[in-house]
């Protein structure tokens, strides 16, 4: 199966699905993120799954852990391919909701967001954070294996090290892809797709270089062309 994720940053369920209708399920998945979810509600993840995608609903869960487990198992119920958490909300946050999946024997692939890679080292050591960003990511990866998750939402230049740590197959969702020669918008740290497979990243979060393109099937399938052949 693929490993690239469409983000589907739009602000309302006929932008999100418009684009939907030009992106073939088979040949990746989308992504949900606050705005939309906040926007459309969970009517959304209904008119997706019914065009046959599988949906990540990026909602980064962060509470005490009877909430957060309740709020993934509510993801989970609604047949959601991955949900995430924040992996500082604790082993015993991560352990209570990777259970509630486990008991309802629910398929949904969990994963936490480590440091946010909007992050820089300055801002890392703001909250009392006093090792490298790079030691404080493998730390919460590690915690999160620990815990009983499938993954992690990292950079791609973090997914060498977190696969030598924590095996291949430990999921390494990546953000801030761009393919050769795309605009770069706000990413600072970008990778394209090729190399961050390379690294060792499983699946790939890509916005704006499909949504924003205009001709977003076209767009997807000249990333799909540059991919090794074994990934696709
Ligand atoms: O348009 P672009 O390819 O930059 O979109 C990247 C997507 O990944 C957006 O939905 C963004 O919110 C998300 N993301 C990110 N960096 C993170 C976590 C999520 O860019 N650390």
């Amino acid at each position: 199966m693929t490993p690239l994720i469409i983000a589907l940053d739009v602000d309302s369920a006929n932008k999100a699905l418009a684009l939907a209708d030009q992106l073939d399920p088979n040949l990746c998945r989308v992504k949900v993120g606050k705005e939309l979810f906040t926007r459309c509600g969970p009517e959304i993840l209904t008119a997706l799954h019914a065009r046959g995608f599988e949906v990540f609903l990026d909602l980064k869960f962060h509470d005490i852990p009877n909430t957060c487990a309740q709020a993934v198992l509510a993801a989970a119920d609604q047949g959601v391919w991955m949900v995430n958490v924040h992996a500082s909300g604790g082993p015993r946050m991560m352990s209570a909701a990777a259970a509630v999946l486990a008991q309802h024997r629910l398929p949904t692939h969990l994963i936490a967001v480590t440091v946010l890679t909007s992050m820089n080292a300055a801002e890392l050591s703001e909250l009392n954070v006093s090792v490298s960003l790079e030691t404080q990511v493998l730390h919460l990866a590690r915690l999160a294996q620990q815990s009983g998750l499938q993954g992690v939402v990292c950079s791609a230049r973090e997914s060498q090290l977190l696969t030598q740590h924590l095996g291949t197959d430990f999921l390494k969702v990546t953000p801030g892809i761009r393919p050769p020669q795309a605009a770069l918008g706000d990413q600072q740290r970008v990778m394209t797709p090729a190399l961050a497979l390379e690294a060792g990243s499983t699946h790939l979060v890509i916005g704006r270089p499909v949504t924003q393109a205009s001709d977003p099937a076209a767009a997807l399938a000249e990333i799909i062309r540059l991919l090794p052949q074994k990934s696709v």
